[in-house]
């Protein structure tokens, strides 16, 4: 097996003294110059914008020619890391590969605008209409909402389901708590925050689940729901779940399933079966929709059905009545909780889950979450092997919790991992375990991967313990090496100074 780091990865080293567009800009320089036709198209400007809001003088906008500018793109492009260059097991993040067909499919539906007819629209409607059955099936849900743009977004959404559904039943006042475990996703907390409600935290046991009768102890009747994910946030499965369930049930507690890492369980076990009664997935996580830098993200809901009436609308209706179309809006829901997003939520991406949804059918989506997991507990042995233990050493699902040596820091892999041109994994997270190493492989990584990376992090682990320097001292060939981080915050330079440009 041939190790990355000696050779430096093109990827990390080039371009060092990477110009900016703006000094690549030479005086007349142009790209396209339009047809002589189009300029003299006779156009009174200032009738039509205004004599107050024209410019006095030209932008400073960068000259440079068709081809600089494509170079000046594609090389930012390649100083990037990304599922498409570099492995990036990203615990949590769930970066599997994103097909590219998926692109395709989305592609055809550029055109549709969201204000044309609904009659011209019928085979997008349909479409939404069985990503959101798939999705129900899927999950074990009677009714979904496609809108939220994000996971965070989705979560917000169910809460304000739950808080509307006590509203309706005149127990707002009583049920103030919202119940999150310590290994939580940051989002759940602040979701039940944002929502007004009171946050407690129940504690992790010595196996890595939720400490159940601590859970039990908490249970009253004025908590709203729970908020848990299974796998948890350290990979590990919540066994004890039935009962978890049975004991909120009994309360009127609604169950609440972060559903954004479902790698691990799609195709194979179904939140509502387990007892849930509220689910936002990340398509942007287990249905392959691309993301990261910030990306549009797409967060369905899933409810079991006392809760569909709060659902946002318009929901795309089969044959609704009194419209002679085959799918339609409706937009009368008196309980709802009111649209959380313009017109029908990411559309593009909706396409692309539904892309990837249909291309694997039931049988495909069983080997997705088999995939993810063997590959997973792979890598995990691998990197037992190698010297890092693992945080909980059981059984884990999709991702597993790695540690470093004493006196060695997650950190200081992260900076190494990247001379090697591997996307760190996610570190520090979950809090519970200190110097956490969050790995998430995903089950498009072959055998030659998991194994390459296994090794590249044991190298690491053997470089550091013989210099430790050299360690603290990575990455060696990126761009920039370690930042200043603590005076970044303190004192973020957000405008362009030449001076940093050509260090
Ligand atoms: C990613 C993630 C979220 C938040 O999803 P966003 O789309 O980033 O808002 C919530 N919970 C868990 C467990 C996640 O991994």
């Amino acid at each position: 097996m041939t190790l990355t780091a000696e050779k430096p990865s093109t990827l990390t080293s080039q371009n060092s003294n990477f110009p900016l567009i703006f000094e690549r800009s030479q005086a007349g320089r142009r790209g396209v110059i339009p047809p002589q036709a189009a300029l003299e198209q006779n156009v009174d400007l200032v009738a039509l914008l205004g004599a107050e809001n024209l410019r006095s003088s030209a932008p400073a906008l960068p000259e440079v020619s068709e081809l600089d500018l494509v170079r000046h793109y594609t090389g930012l492009a390649n100083r990037q890391f990304s599922v498409d260059a570099n492995f990036y097991p990203l615990g949590s993040c769930t970066m599997k590969y994103n097909p590219k067909v998926h692109e395709v499919a989305a592609a055809w539906f550029t055109d549709l605008h969201p204000y044309q007819a609904l009659e011209t629209a019928q085979g997008a409607l349909e479409l939404l209409h069985s990503l959101g059955q798939s999705l129900a099936t899927i999950t074990g849900m009677d009714a979904v909402t496609l809108q939220p743009a994000a996971g965070a977004h989705g979560e917000f959404t169910g809460i304000l389901m739950i808080r509307k559904y006590f509203e309706q039943k005149g127990q707002l006042e009583q049920r103030r708590i919202v119940i999150c475990p310590d290994a939580a996703h940051g989002t759940n907390p602040a979701t039940a925050a944002m929502a007004g409600f009171e946050v407690v935290e129940i504690p992790g046991n010595a196996r890595g689940e939720v400490d159940f009768e601590a859970l039990e102890a908490a249970l009253s009747p004025h908590v709203a729901a729970i908020m848990l994910t299974n796998p948890n946030t350290l990979g590990i499965f919540e066994t004890r779940i039935l009962d978890i369930s049975s004991k909120a049930k009994a309360l009127d507690i609604q169950l609440y399933y972060d559903g954004a890492n479902t790698n691990a369980i799609v195709g194979r076990a179904r939140p509502g079966d387990m007892g849930f009664d509220v689910i936002h997935l990340n398509l942007h996580k287990t249905f392959t929709v691309p993301h990261g830098g910030g990306g549009p993200g797409t967060g369905p809901v899933g409810v079991k059905a006392h809760l569909e009436p709060f659902l946002p609308g318009p929901i795309v209706i089969k044959n609704l009545e009194g419209s002679a179309l085959a799918y339609g809006l409706e937009h009368d829901r008196p309980l709802s909780i009111g649209r959380v997003r313009s017109f029908y939520g990411n559309f593009g991406n909706l396409v692309r889950a539904y892309a990837y949804i249909r291309s694997l059918g039931a049988e495909g989506l069983k080997d997705v979450s088999s995939m993810a997991v063997l590959n997973a507990n792979y890598l995990r042995i691998k990197l037992s092997e190698q010297g890092f233990a693992t945080a909980y050493p059981r059984i884990n699902m999709h991702e597993f919790v790695a540690t470093p040596p004493k006196g060695l820091k997650t950190l200081d892999f992260a900076k190494a991992l990247l001379d090697y041109g591997v996307h760190p994994m996610t570190t520090y997270f979950p809090l519970v375990v200190s110097e956490a190493m969050m790995v998430e492989p995903t089950e498009t990584e072959s055998l030659e991967t998991l194994d390459n990376y296994a090794q590249i992090m044991g190298e690491i682990l053997r470089k550091a313990q013989a210099n430790p320097a050299w360690l603290e001292s990575a990455p060696y060939t990126t761009p920039v090496r370690r930042l200043d981080e603590t005076l970044a915050a303190k004192k973020p330079v957000l405008t362009y100074q030449k001076m940093l440009a050509t260090k």
